[in-house]
């Protein structure tokens, strides 16, 4: 993984890369100065030559280029957040951190050096100005980490940087993962030096090896890998090796250990609204989210028959948990005698509004959790709310999940309140 500084000019991109790279034993990549080479001109005459528009084409060619190196310090040019294909890029295998400073500070730094021609204003400080603002949102959305580097030197800014504790989701697509908002949120929220990011991978070995390489503290591990990467652990932690897959590693020190924090998940998201002690359940599903949420129920004194299209899938997962009964989804008037049901099938997930129990077997001493949480309320949910029912959403799941992996990899106990705000603004609000 790279680290990417980005920042307006005078943010001290180069001056802190130079002893970030030092401290890491990385190579310092400046880009700019690859553009002047590929270019075979400096900056100022590329622009008045052939203007902004080649100059940009020039850096997003470049940033092809550094993209494909690994374990470096990338110093960006000020402008590379313009172009939104660039980020996207850089993010692929690298930590954005933005270094901030007052325009003051920026133009300080920058001092008499009028080499650089103006962008958009008739002084620096109009330029700077107006730049800054149009930038600002752009630095923002793009940034994994932000620092204030007003007041310190490139020293202490290299060193808080060194100092951060990372953590990533891997998995492949990661795109749209809602666990880098989660994650970040909490850190921001008590003040933590950690930062959260996503890194697509399609070679978890590889992947599994730069975990231990870069020092990341935690892991998020997601389709496809999480039964096929656990043979690349040290140890793992018992329910994740009774459910066969895991979905978080903790890294301490070069020790990998991988556990299973969706189980923990549902059943917190379950116990918030029912107490679970004797209760018959109906569990429909046979796939990786059902089995996590077998066995964890399992864990607890549950009457647990499971459903699936797919029966013998359902047997196979019951015998493997000791769930006291198992059929296909011809059962699933069973629901009508159960105390709780849930969806752990992704029926529901689409708009077409198909529900995997009838309502006729929805009643009002029944809590119906739905574990697809896009959309938040569901066809089941709904018609289970409507039939006087208790109802948990499926965010809840992906939440507590998230509280759990928290607590693993920074020993504090999460900040609920802001992590489940943060989520239900990320799925698109109330
Ligand atoms: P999976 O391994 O692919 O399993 C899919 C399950 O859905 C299987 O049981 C499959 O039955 C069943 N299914 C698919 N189409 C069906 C249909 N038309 N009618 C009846 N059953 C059908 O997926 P997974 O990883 O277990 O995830 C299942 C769902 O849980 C997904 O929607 C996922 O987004 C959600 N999930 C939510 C959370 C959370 O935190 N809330 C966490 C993990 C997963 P067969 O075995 O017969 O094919």
């Amino acid at each position: 993984m790279n680290i990417v500084l980005i920042g307006m000019r005078g943010s001290g991109k180069t001056a802190v890369g130079r002893i970030l790279a030092q401290k890491l034993g990385r190579e310092l990549i400046e880009m700019d100065e690859l553009i002047v080479q590929k270019a075979g001109k400096r900056i100022p005459e590329i622009v008045t030559k052939h203007g902004w528009d080649k100059f940009r084409d020039l850096e997003e060619e470049v940033v092809v280029g550094v993209t494909k190196r690994d374990n470096t310090v990338i110093a960006t040019g000020g402008g590379v957040v313009v172009s939104s294909p660039n980020i996207t890029k850089l993010k692929q295998n690298g930590l954005l951190v933005w270094l901030t400073a007052s325009v003051d500070t920026l133009l300080n730094r920058i001092g008499d050096d009028e080499s650089r021609p103006l962008l958009k204003g008739k002084t620096r400080r109009e330029d700077m100005e107006i730049t800054l603002a149009e930038r600002q949102p752009l630095y923002q959305k793009a940034a994994d980490i932000t620092i204030d580097t007003g007041g310190k030197t490139p020293e202490v800014v290299a060193k808080t940087i060194a100092a951060v504790k990372i953590c990533c989701i891997i998995g492949d697509p990661v795109e749209h993962s809602l666990s880098p908002p989660i994650h970040n949120a909490a850190y921001k929220a008590l003040g933590l030096n950690y930062a959260y990011i996503a890194l697509r991978t399609s070679d978890i070995e590889k992947a599994i090896a730069d975990i231990r390489t870069n020092g990341f503290r935690g892991v998020s591990v997601t389709t496809p890998y999480k039964v096929s990467a656990l043979k690349y652990l040290d140890r793992i932690d018992p329910t994740a090796r009774k459910i066969g897959a895991f979905n978080t590693i903790v890294n301490d020190n070069g020790v990998l250990t991988g556990y299973n924090t969706d189980g923990i998940g549902a059943i917190k998201a379950l116990e918030e609204v029912t107490d679970l002690d004797g209760k018959k359940i109906v569990l429909v599903g046979g796939g990786g989210a059902a089995l996590a949420i077998a066995a964890a129920l399992k864990g607890k004194n549950t009457n647990l028959v499971i459903l699936n299209r797919t029966g013998s899938k359902a047997k196979e997962l019951a015998t493997k948990v000791g769930a006291e009964d198992a059929a296909s989804l011809d059962k699933i008037s069973l629901v009508a005698e159960a105390d709780i049901l849930i969806n752990a099938t992704t029926v529901g997930m689409t708009k077409t509004g198909e529900t995997i129990a009838p309502r006729e077997f929805l009643h009002p001493r029944l809590t119906v959790f739905d574990i697809v949480y896009n959309p938040k309320e569901t066809r089941l949910l709904q018609e289970a709310r409507e039939s006087g029912g208790n109802i948990v959403y499926g965010y809840k799941m992906l939440l507590h999940q998230a509280t759990a992996q928290f607590q693993l990899f920074t020993g504090h106990p999460a900040p609920l309140e802001v992590m489940e705000s943060t989520l239900i603004k990320a799925l698109g609000g109330g």
